[in-house]
């Protein structure tokens, strides 16, 4: 599978020891592959058991939620937070709230979050949390019961320099205030251990908008390194319609293209004449509602129901936004086929390993996730900043910034593709030799 010895065996040990988490041995095998070339070039890796250590996760906490419904029934669900990497500085990473939600999938995002935080280049390890929860249908009443839950048992592992949690799938505004003011009451310490905060207690202006925003400063870099062009006039398709989705839709149209489809996990919505943010943003945002809402309400455009046509419209972006696993090399094919220039991931994951290999290979600009999507870290490393100095800076201070930290790590994904990648197109090895330089020295320096 490599050519290097030792990555073929680290890599069995791995898949031993993780037998069936299947996302997590994905990412990994992913991870070594890119950097390969740069592990080649540094045989005392080996002696110093440099990979293994980068592979285990400092530590992994599973525990029980217990919540009553709005009925007074039971119901228990399972939390996790895994706190995979501190070298480079407090483990911080999103908390996820879907019934998808298992050890597999926490370890995968706390392993891909440690190399996109070290390509932030702001002082943040690596980690991720969350729960089998789903929060979808629940009254509000009972997501602030699980939410307090949850945080009562959460609290004894964070803190503002131990462990700062953000939002992700199904956690928002909503569920980070009920988590912060649980926190409160239980350690009567105000202080920024998490970020994503409302702005009436200490978030950040442009926290919200950040990773959709981010994903399209990164795209915009590479259109025009890659092709020498940019996001006017050019159709965009998004999957998803969550945070993610609703903020790369407003950044792309307002660098001058035009979004004909967005989806959620039960179908998607086409429309050709560019679709209305507006009303997605009552739909998803205000009403908590399914995207098939959309042309009742705007009276134009077509429903169709299932995730997986999306990929078939004919496009020249697709920036999926949705979740992991959600592009296979099917999907990948077929945006090829008809046209697309440009896949850059919103979403942690979201091409197959065989999908984004395919997209390298035909030189489609391709933005892989660690890299494309870390604007909405870089945004939380900004929300901790202004905690620290108690002060808060205006929306157009953070989204320079945010604009300034995504254009770097697009050069320096760039710069490595160049050096180790099969060619400049590859930015998902220049990503994961970029990010993994600056931890593994960390590592070393500090003997852990
Ligand atoms: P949200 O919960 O706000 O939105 C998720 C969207 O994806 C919804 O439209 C949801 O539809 C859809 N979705 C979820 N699961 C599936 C599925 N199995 N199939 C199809 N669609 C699905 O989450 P975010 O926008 O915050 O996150 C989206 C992605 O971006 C995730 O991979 C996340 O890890 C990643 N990310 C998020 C960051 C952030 O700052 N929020 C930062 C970096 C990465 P439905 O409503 O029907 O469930």
């Amino acid at each position: 599978m490599f050519k290097s010895e030792y990555l073929n065996r680290v890599y069995n040990e791995f898949v031993t020891k993780n037998p069936n988490l299947t996302e997590y041995q994905n990412t990994a095998l992913e991870i070594l592959e890119s950097i390969e070339p740069y592990i080649l070039e540094h045989k005392e890796f080996e002696d110093k058991k440099l990979v293994e250590r980068f592979l285990e996760p400092e530590r992994f906490i599973q525990f029980k939620v217990v919540w009553t419904d709005d009925k007074g029934n039971y119901q228990v669900n399972r939390g996790f937070r895994c706190q995979y990497n501190s070298a480079i500085g407090p483990y911080k990473g999103g908390l996820r709230f879907h019934p998808s939600v298992n050890e597999s999938i926490i370890k995968f995002l706390a392993l891909e979050q440690t190399l996109k935080n070290s390509l932030t280049t702001l002082p943040m390890g690596g980690g991720k949390g969350g729960s089998d929860f789903d929060p979808k249908g629940k009254s509000d009443a009972e997501v602030l019961r699980f939410c307090q839950s949850f945080m009562s048992e959460l609290y004894k592992y964070i803190g503002p320099n131990v462990d700062v949690p953000a939002g992700d799938i199904g956690v928002g505004g909503r569920e980070i205030g009920y988590m912060f003011g649980q926190y409160k009451k239980l350690t009567n310490d105000f202080s920024g251990v998490l970020t994503g905060k409302g702005l009436t207690y200490g978030g950040s202006l442009a926290r919200k908008e950040a990773t959709g925003y981010g994903l399209c400063y990164f795209t915009k870099n590479a259109l025009k390194a890659l092709r020498n062009t940019s996001f006017e006039g050019k159709t965009v398709i998004i999957s998803g319609s969550g945070n993610v989705a609703i903020y790369a839709n407003e950044k792309a149209t307002a660098l001058g293209a035009k979004v004909v489809a967005m989806s959620d996990s039960n179908g998607y919505i086409y429309d050709k004449d560019g679709i209305d943010l507006d009303v997605i943003k009552e739909i998803k945002e205000v009403q908590r509602e399914r995207i098939k809402k959309y042309v009742e309400l705007k009276g134009r455009g077509e429903y169709h129901e299932g995730c997986k046509g999306i990929w078939q419209i004919k496009c020249d972006i697709a920036l999926p936004c949705a979740t992991q696993n959600e592009l296979d090399l099917d999907d990948a094919k077929a945006l090829v086929k008809n046209g697309c220039m440009c896949v850059c991931e919103g979403a942690n994951m979201p091409s197959t390993l065989d999908a984004a290999k395919y997209f390298i290979d035909n030189k489609i600009v391709f933005g892989p996730a660690k890299a494309a999507n870390a604007g909405g870290v870089a945004t939380s490393g900004l929300e901790m900043s202004q905690n620290s100095e108690r002060m808060s800076w205006t929306f157009e201070q953070v989204d320079k910034k945010l604009n300034d930290i995504m254009t770097n790590i697009f050069e320096s994904c760039y710069k490595e593709a160049k050096a180790y990648g099969k060619s400049e197109f590859d930015l998902l090895t220049g990503a994961n030799i970029s990010g993994f330089k600056k931890v593994s020295q960390a590592m070393l320096d500090q003997g852990i």
